[in-house]
C-alpha cells in the first residue's frame, strides 16, 4: 500500500542534481521553499484521496520548478498591440522613442548629476533639466515635470487654490477613466468649485457674472473621452482668459493630452495644442507625458514664473516628484519635437503619420505570407483618453476563423501576446499600432495559431 512514507524527503531531494541547478538558478531559500510547498500539496492531496499514486521525484522536481519559474517571472510583459487604438490605455499607453530609451537606460545605470551643478560644485535642481527644452518649445518662463498630469492637477490646484474659489464650467466635470473625476480631484486639492453654465451651454457671461466674486483661478479641464454634440456652446479659450485677467484672475489649463503638433494634420480634429493654450494667455498650462506628447508617464506643468515657484515650494511637489529616469525620457522627447524630428523617431507620431498606402502594403504583406486572409478596410483611433470619437482609416488584415473569442484568446495566450480585435466573428490587426520590430513575431505567433 502507498503511504506518505514513500514521499521523497527534502534532503533526499536535494542530493539531486535537478535540484542544484534549481538552486544555481534560484538561490537556496527560494528552491527549499517551493520544494516544500510541493511536497505539502502532496500530502494535503493524498490526505483528501489516499487513492492517488504518489508522483516520482522526477515529477516533484519539474512541479518545483514550475512553482520557481511561477514565483520569479514578471507578470508585466510586452504585447504586440494590434488593436489600431495608438495610446491604448490599458496596454501602456506611449510606446517611447529609442533616444528616449537610450537616456533613460543611461541614467538609470550609474550615478547623474540630477541635483547636482557641475559648475558649483553644489546641490543643484532636478526640474532644471527638462526647463530650458520646454521653455523653448512653449515660450513658457517655467516649468516642472512631475510624476503624472493627475497629480499635476492634484499640485497645482493645492498649492494656488486651497480653500479657494475655482470657477470651472459644469460641462468639464467629467469623469477621464481609472476613475480620475475633474471635480474630486479639484475637490481634494482644497479648492471650491464655483461651476458655471450649464452641461452644455456656457456663455462668456457665465464667467463675467462668477468673476464679480473673489476667485483664485480659472480653470479650463479637456473633456478628453467625452464629447458634447448637438445644442452647444462654449466661449472661446481667449475670451475666457481674457475675461479672467481683465478681474485680475489667473488661468490654469488642463489640456489632458498636451499635443505639441496640429492632430488634424493627420486627419483626425484638431486637439487643442500647448502652444495655442500658451498663446491664448493661459497662466499654467499641465499635459501628459504620455498621451499625445508620446514620452514616458509624467505630468508637464508649464506658465507664470510667480505661479510656478508657489507649485514648486508646495510640500506635494515633493510627494509627486518626477524620479531620474523620468525626467531623462522627457528630455530625450522634447528633443524630437525640437529638432522637428516627431514623425521619424516618435513611435504614436509616426502611427498616425502612416499613409494609407503604406497600412495597406504591410496589411497585404501579412496576407501573402500567411497565405490567408483578407485586406479590408477599417478605421486606426487614438484612444488613451485623447480626441474622442475620432478615427482616420486603416487597412485591416482580417482572418476567417471557426471562433473568433477563442482565437483572441489564443492569441493572447501566444508568447509574446498578440491583442487584436473582432467584428461580426472575424478577427481584425490593424498594421498601425504593430511595431515594425515586432512584426516577425506576430506572423510567427499567427501562422502557429492558424496552422491548428
Ligand atoms: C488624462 C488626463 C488627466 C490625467 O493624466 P494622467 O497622465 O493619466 O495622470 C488629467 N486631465 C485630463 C484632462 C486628462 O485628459
Amino acid at each position: 500500500m502507498t503511504t506518505l512514507r514513500n514521499l521523497p524527503s527534502i534532503e533526499q531531494l536535494l542530493q539531486t542534481e535537478t535540484t542544484a541547478q534549481l538552486i544555481a538558478q534560484f538561490g537556496r531559500p527560494l528552491t527549499l521553499d517551493a520544494l516544500r510547498q510541493t511536497l505539502d500539496d502532496i500530502r494535503a492531496r493524498f490526505k483528501r484521496d489516499p487513492e492517488i499514486s504518489l508522483p516520482s521525484i522526477e515529477l516533484i522536481l519539474s512541479r518545483a520548478e514550475s512553482t520557481l519559474t511561477a514565483w520569479t517571472e514578471s507578470t508585466l510583459l510586452p504585447v504586440i498591440n494590434a488593436t489600431g487604438v495608438i495610446l491604448h490605455t490599458n496596454l501602456g499607453r506611449a510606446p517611447m522613442s529609442e533616444a528616449t530609451i537610450r537616456a533613460m537606460n543611461i541614467v538609470s545605470k550609474g550615478y547623474s548629476n540630477l541635483e547636482f551643478d557641475l559648475e558649483s560644485g553644489k546641490r543643484g535642481s532636478r526640474l532644471v533639466h527638462a526647463e530650458a527644452l520646454l521653455q523653448k518649445l512653449t515660450g513658457a518662463e517655467s516649468a516642472i515635470v512631475v510624476n503624472n498630469n493627475a497629480s499635476a492637477v492634484l499640485l497645482t490646484l493645492s498649492a494656488l487654490a486651497n480653500r479657494k474659489r475655482v470657477v470651472i464650467a459644469r460641462s468639464q466635470l467629467v469623469e477621464i477613466g481609472g476613475g480620475f473625476r475633474v471635480p474630486d480631484v479639484m475637490k481634494q486639492s482644497g479648492a471650491k468649485l464655483v461651476e458655471v453654465g450649464t452641461t452644455n451651454k456656457i456663455r462668456i457671461s457665465d464667467y463675467t457674472s462668477a468673476l464679480k466674486e473673489p476667485v483664485a483661478l480659472v480653470m479650463r479641464a479637456h473633456r478628453s473621452n467625452f464629447k458634447i454634440v448637438g445644442f452647444t456652446e462654449e466661449p472661446e479659450f481667449k475670451d475666457i482668459v481674457d475675461a479672467a485677467h481683465e478681474a485680475g484672475v489667473p488661468v490654469v489649463d488642463d489640456l489632458g493630452s498636451g499635443a505639441m503638433y496640429d492632430t488634424a494634420k493627420y486627419g483626425f480634429v484638431h486637439e487643442p495644442t500647448v502652444q495655442e493654450s500658451m498663446q491664448a494667455g493661459a497662466d499654467v498650462v499641465l499635459f501628459s507625458g504620455d498621451k499625445l506628447l508620446g514620452g514616458p508617464q509624467a505630468g508637464i506643468i508649464i506658465g507664470k514664473k510667480a505661479l510656478l515657484d508657489k507649485i514648486k515650494k508646495h510640500p506635494l511637489a515633493r510627494a509627486v516628484r518626477a524620479d531620474k529616469a523620468c525626467l531623462a525620457g522627457i528630455s530625450a522627447t522634447l528633443t524630437h519635437y525640437l529638432k522637428d524630428e516627431a514623425e521619424r523617431e516618435i513611435p504614436i507620431v509616426r502611427m498616425m503619420s502612416l499613409t494609407l498606402k503604406q497600412v495597406q502594403g504591410r496589411a497585404e504583406a501579412w496576407r501573402d505570407h500567411l497565405g490567408q486572409g483578407k485586406v479590408v478596410e477599417g478605421e486606426s483611433t487614438v484612444g488613451g483618453g485623447s480626441l474622442p470619437d475620432e478615427s482616420i482609416p486603416t487597412y485591416l488584415l482580417e482572418l476567417q476563423v471557426k471562433s473568433a473569442s477563442k482565437f483572441l484568446l489564443a492569441l493572447r495566450k501566444n508568447n509574446p501576446p498578440i491583442i487584436a480585435r473582432t467584428e461580426n466573428d472575424k478577427v481584425l490587426l490593424d498594421p498601425r499600432t504593430v511595431l515594425p520590430a515586432q512584426e516577425g513575431a506576430l506572423l510567427v505567433g499567427l501562422k502557429n495559431l492558424l496552422k491548428d
